[in-house]
């Protein structure tokens, strides 16, 4: 097994008394601000003629930190890209060197450097920000696997490495780290650095603190006039609770109202039914977790429309067509659950036909009348009345039969 260096450009100089390693540049940690999310790293086309899904390891190694860090905090991939060099040029490059490859002018760095994650950065004030990061794999020293084949560096065991440089962890070298994902050595045929160990997550959490919660979905839905808001979440650290905002609009303004009086407290997934809320009208909702220290983070907005309330009547309408010559069809509507009755009666005030008769939920609802009698015979040509009754209401019509 030969073992060789992981490296970054920029040395570690300080480690805090855990099991991970940070960046500090001029008495300065370094690392992404927050404005920066989510961090898109661009593939090379050629990938590496060694294997054939390198870019699928690539892409497993950057869900993979993106499944521990905050919610905002997400490496993700973006189009493939034809630039084929490190450089300062605003793409976060991820490339291999390769013998056949033109234009590259062969491996920059030592031979035992299996990958190399360059980055530029600039003084934020408290803390230097990483403003771009390529990461060149070495082709020209060591051949490529997506399998973890033996005598090969496995694509995702390294880049799964190199992608935590991305966010900005150091190198460990010490052999109690030697099962860590931040481990500065590597081996052929080695899988270990493609799942994250523990320490290897508190880097992050260190780093991004704020990291309480993994949301997993923010959803406002409009139910009967109200809204209930819910969201699910797969994990909660060092949390006390959350706070639900609405937007109102404010004649030219809007602001965020605070709907709860005390922390929202429970377990997943979680439900909060807004009542306050009027019928055809548009509501944004932010969730705010809220953890142990006090540290705040806010998720959202939610979009939702209420819609317009339906008012609710007691309605018969006109049977259709009219004259009828073998159907008619009756509609009708009720404001709410009740029982009714719809019959039929001749001009001289005898029932003819019974249409309904029975429990009836509130809306709009339509009879076919077949132009029979309750004995089954057809009626006679003539002028009809149908009449709907219910306990509180009643409502009558005329319809003319003709054959
Ligand atoms: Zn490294």
């Amino acid at each position: 097994m030969k073992k060789v260096f992981l490296i970054a450009l920029i040395i570690a100089i300080a480690a805090p008394a855990f099991g991970f390693k940070v960046f500090y540049y001029g008495g300065k940690i370094v690392k992404h601000g927050e404005e920066q999310i989510p961090w898109t790293m661009r593939f090379n086309n050629l990938g590496t003629p060694d294997c054939a899904k390198e870019f699928a390891a690539l892409a497993s190694s950057l869900n993979t930190w993106s499944n521990v860090t905050k919610q905002w905090y997400r490496n993700k991939r973006g189009v493939n890209t034809s630039t084929i060099n490190y450089g300062y040029d605003g793409v976060n490059l991820c490339v291999w060197y390769e013998p056949g490859y033109s234009g590259q002018g062969g491996w920059p760095w030592a031979a035992g450097a299996i990958a190399v994650n360059i980055f530029w950065m600039t003084d934020a004030g408290t803390f230097y920000k990483v403003v771009e990061n390529d990461v060149c794999f070495n082709g020209h020293n060591f051949t490529w696997s997506d399998k973890g084949e033996v005598y090969r560096m496995d694509v995702q065991n390294i880049a799964t490495h190199e992608f935590g440089h991305n966010l900005v962890l150091a190198d460990l070298y010490d052999a109690a780290s030697r099962d860590f994902t931040m481990y500065g050595y590597a081996s052929t045929g080695e899988t270990k650095k493609r799942t994250l160990h523990q320490d290897d997550i508190n880097g992050i959490r260190f780093l991004y603190p704020n990291d309480e919660i993994t949301l997993e979905s923010f959803t406002a839905t409009a139910r009967e006039g109200r809204v209930l808001v819910a969201w699910k979440v797969s994990r909660e650290e060092n949390h006390a609770g959350y706070n639900l905002y609405r937007l109102e609009d404010v004649g030219g303004g809007a602001d965020y109202v605070k709907l709860n009086e005390a922390l929202i407290v429970g377990r997943s997934p979680y439900e909060f039914e807004d009542g306050g809320v009027k019928a055809g009208t548009a509501y944004k909702y932010l969730l705010e977790s809220v953890d142990l220290s006090g540290g705040k983070e806010r998720f959202g907005p939610a979009r939702v429309e209420v819609p317009t309330a339906q008012k609710r009547v007691f309605a018969l309408a006109q049977s259709y067509p009219n004259p009828a010559r073998t159907a008619a069809t009756i509609k009708f509507a009720l404001p709410e659950a009740t029982t009714a009755e719809l019959e039929v009666y001749d001009l001289s005030g005898r029932r003819v036909a019974t249409l309904y008769s029975g429990a009836a939920e509130a809306g709009e609802r339509e009879v076919v009348w077949n132009l029979a009698g309750d004995d089954g015979s057809a009626v006679a040509p003539g002028v009809y009345i149908y009449r709907l009754r219910t306990p509180g209401d009643v409502a009558a019509r005329r319809l003319v039969v003709a054959r």
